[in-house]
């Protein structure tokens, strides 16, 4: 590889973007500062952020952005059920797939989220170990998930109501990608220098001492 090529793609990793939504039971459990802390303390830069109460449209777009996120869903919950020695509520993952769309989309509309676009390096696997497993159940202890919240999928569907996990965060690149252009028009994303970013990876380390 040339070194055009290979500083090209370092400083790609570098700036990698990921999409986070502070879900309406986040924002309830006065927990906006704490997720804030977790990502930042990182050393991620934010990037966007603000506050709004999602309409089902934005809600609904969001989940569907990819158009297998249906059937996939739909395909997990029914294993799920019969792992869990229960009946589907249906053999079809599409129809599945859009009751569990449904009790998202009664979740986001409740009350105000904050979104917001996390930058650094390898954004989006890093907000992910940060964030959790989706079911609070089994996340790893010392993610947001695992240490702010207890709800499970048998109790949630047997509630008829979406898993309570305090956050989303993108799942790939392009993902976040999707939902970032979803979510923010391009101006609401500031460009700006992190000092600390710059001490992370100084490669000469040569910028410390007077
Ligand atoms: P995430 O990226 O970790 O939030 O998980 P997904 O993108 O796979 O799913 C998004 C949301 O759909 C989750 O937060 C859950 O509310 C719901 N969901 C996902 N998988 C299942 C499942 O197997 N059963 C049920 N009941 N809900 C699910
Ligand atoms: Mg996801």
């Amino acid at each position: 590889m040339t070194d055009k090529i290979i500083s090209n793609l370092v400083e790609s990793l570098k700036n990698e973007q990921t999409f986070v939504i502070i879900k309406p039971d986040g924002i309830q459990r006065t927990l906006i500062g704490e997720v804030i802390k977790r990502y930042e303390s990182l050393g991620l830069k934010i990037v966007a952020l603000k506050m709004a109460v999602p309409t089902a449209d934005m809600a609904k777009k969001h989940y569907t952005l990819d158009p297998e996120w249906i059937r996939k869903v739909g395909e997990k919950s029914i294993i799920g059920y019969r792992n869990k020695g229960l009946v589907p509520p249906s053999e079809d993952p599409i129809e599945v797939g859009n009751k569990v769309l449904g009790r998202l989309v009664r979740y986001m509309t409740s009350g105000p989220v904050i979104v917001m676009v996390w930058q650094g390096p390898h954004a989006v696997s890093i907000v992910r170990k940060m964030t959790g497993g989706t079911e609070p159940l089994t996340s790893d202890v010392g993610t947001i998930r695992g240490d702010f919240v207890i709800d499970s999928y048998q109790i949630a569907d047997l509630d008829d109501r979406s898993i309570r996990n305090i956050v989303h965060a993108s799942g790939s690149p392009e993902e976040a990608q999707a939902e970032i252009n979803l979510w923010f028009k391009k101006d609401e994303l500031i460009k700006y220098r992190l000092i600390q970013h710059e001490l992370f990876y100084d490669v000469n380390l040569d910028g410390i001492l007077e």
